[in-house]
């Protein structure tokens, strides 16, 4: 089975174009599946919950970079910082503002990406387009916090000329925000697509894909 977790990320890495990095989504994944993926070459670990990852990286430590990906609660911000390299997830001022205050604290800067809700669907996290360039320049007083970029769950359509659609709104608006040359914000990273799209994000643009099922099989 563990077997079957390295091949699937061999390959996975050998088809991913040179500047894109992947991100093993390990939400609800054992240790022993997430060794299985380092062996096959992840460096990077994309998790969504603080106190999940607090436990793995225990076991992993820094054999791989941590990305927070889902959801950061105030009350969870200074774990996070201990743990995570890069927070994918910010979308509000008040989330920079204690991101800042923790860092600040331990003496980190925080790679942060600003986390778009590009479709404006209802129930999900993320700011709206236009609100990015705001809080991007918002972020600009701060010292321990750093936008490096965007992020987008991409909704769950069926048809590729959708998501394709919405990806290439993502890089335009990482386009536009990137050459208004914004103060301490050197954006870099368009983490985008994911088990289903992931290459589809790739040829639009991303640089950083996260992936779940395709790595590690269904979600048990
Ligand atoms: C679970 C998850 C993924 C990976 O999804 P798959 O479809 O399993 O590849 C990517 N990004 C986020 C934020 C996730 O929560």
């Amino acid at each position: 089975m563990n077997n079957l977790i390295t091949e699937r990320t061999e390959k996975i890495l050998k088809q991913i174009p040179p500047g894109v990095e992947a991100v093993a989504a390990v939400k609800t994944r054992t240790i022993e599946e997430v060794e299985a993926a380092l062996l096959g070459g992840i460096r990077i670990i994309g998790h969504n919950y603080v106190q999940e990852a607090g436990k793995m990286f225990l076991a992993v430590g820094n054999r791989a970079r941590w990305h927070l990906i889902g959801r950061l609660q105030g009350n969870k911000v200074k774990k996070a910082v201990r743990i995570f390299d890069m927070i994918e997830t910010v979308d509000s001022l008040k989330l920079m503002e204690s991101i800042e205050k923790h860092s600040a604290r331990d003496g980190v800067i925080m790679p942060c990406l600003i986390q778009i809700n590009i479709a404006g669907e209802k129930t999900k996290a993320g700011i709206l387009p236009s609100g990015a360039e705001r809080l991007i320049r918002e972020s600009s007083s701060f010292r321990n916090v750093r936008i490096e970029g965007l992020m987008t769950i991409e909704p769950a359509a069926k048809k590729e000329d959708e998501q394709r659609g919405h990806f290439r709104s993502m890089k335009s608006l990482f386009e536009e925000l990137k050459n208004s040359n914004p103060a301490n914000a050197p954006l870099k990273y368009l983490s985008m697509g994911m088990s289903q799209t992931y290459m589809t994000a790739i040829e639009e643009g991303a640089n950083l894909v996260r992936i779940g099922t395709s790595i590690f099989g269904p979600r048990r």
